[in-house]
C-alpha cells in the first residue's frame, strides 16, 4: 500500500511526534490487525484503530444489534437494531478512511475455523464476551506466536493485557489458570458505558504502542482500572510454572 501525499495530511498531527515519524506511521499503515468481538471493547477500538491509520483491519462477530447493546457499543444506533455489527462496523471504516482494507468474519470463533481466521493477522485484540472464546484464543495466539491484545470488562472494572508471544511473556491462563465456573460478562453482570470505552481505547493504545515499539513497557504486565475510584494500576504477570511446562504444548 501507497503511502500518499493525502495520508501524509491526514496523519500528520501524529508524524510530527518523535516517537511516530513518518516510520512509525508507515509501520501503523501496514499492519494487520483483528478485532474480535464487536461489542463494548470493539466499538471504540475499531474506531481508534481506523481513525490512527491502519489500513488493514479484520473484524469477528456472528451478532446482530440489539437494543439493550447501545449504552456502550457506540459504533450502533437504535436503526442499526437487527443489523449485523460486522456489516456495520465495515460500512463506518469505509466511511472513515475508504483506503482501509476490511476483512469481515461474520462466525463464531472455534477450534474449526480459528487458524483461518488469525493467520493473516499479525496483532489480534480480543475483545469478546465469553471465557471458552477467550482460552481458545490464547492458546491458539501462544501456539503461533501471534501478539495478543486481550480486554475484558464487568461492571465498574476493566483489565487489559498486552502478550507479545513472539518473547517468552505470561499468558492468559498464567493470570487465570482454570476457566470460571459461572460466566460472568456484561448479560448477567452490567456494565458501565464508560468502562467499555476506556478498555477498548486502552487497547487501541496497546496496538499503536506495540507497532511503533514492539519492546514497550506494557509487555507481560495488565493494566487494571476502576472507574468510580479512577484507580489505575499496572500489574507484572508472571510466568507459572504450570504454564511454562504446558503452554508450549497447547
Ligand atoms: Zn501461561
Amino acid at each position: 500500500m501507497i503511502f500518499t501525499n493525502q495520508d501524509f495530511k491526514r496523519n500528520y498531527k501524529q508524524i510530527v511526534l518523535k516517537k511516530i515519524g513518518i516510520i512509525g506511521q508507515k509501520k501503523i499503515q501496514k499492519s494487520k490487525v483483528l478485532v474480535i468481538g464487536v461489542g463494548g471493547l470493539g466499538c471504540p477500538l475499531i474506531m481508534y484503530l481506523a481513525n490512527s491509520g491502519i489500513c488493514n483491519i479484520g473484524v469477528v462477530d456472528h451478532d446482530k444489534v440489539d437494543l439493550s447493546n447501545l449504552n456502550r457499543q457506540i459504533l450502533f444506533t437504535p436503526k442499526d437494531v437487527g443489523k449485523l455489527k460486522v456489516d456495520i462496523a465495515k460500512k463506518i471504516l469505509k466511511k472513515i478512511n475508504k483506503k482501509i482494507k476490511v476483512s469481515c468474519f461474520q462466525k463464531k470463533i472455534s477450534k474449526q475455523n480459528i487458524e483461518e481466521i488469525i493467520s493473516k493477522f499479525d496483532i489480534i485484540c480480543d475483545g469478546s464476551d465469553n471465557f471458552e472464546t477467550r482460552y481458545l484464543v490464547n492458546d491458539f495466539c501462544l501456539k503461533k506466536k501471534k501478539i495478543l491484545i486481550s480486554a475484558a470488562i464487568s461492571k465498574f472494572d476493566g483489565h487489559i493485557f498486552n502478550f507479545n508471544f513472539k518473547k517468552k511473556t505470561p499468558c492468559l491462563r498464567c493470570f487465570m489458570p482454570e476457566m470460571p465456573s459461572v460466566s460472568n460478562n456484561c448479560e448477567s453482570e452490567g456494565i458501565m458505558s464508560t468502562v467499555a470505552g476506556m478498555a477498548g481505547t486502552l487497547q487501541a493504545n496497546e496496538v499503536i504502542n506495540t507497532i511503533i515499539n514492539p519492546n514497550n513497557t506494557m509487555k507481560g504486565k495488565m493494566i487494571a482500572f476502576n472507574s468510580l475510584t479512577s484507580n489505575f494500576r499496572k500489574i507484572k504477570l508472571s510466568r507459572s510454572l504450570k504454564c511454562i511446562k504446558d503452554c508450549s504444548k497447547r
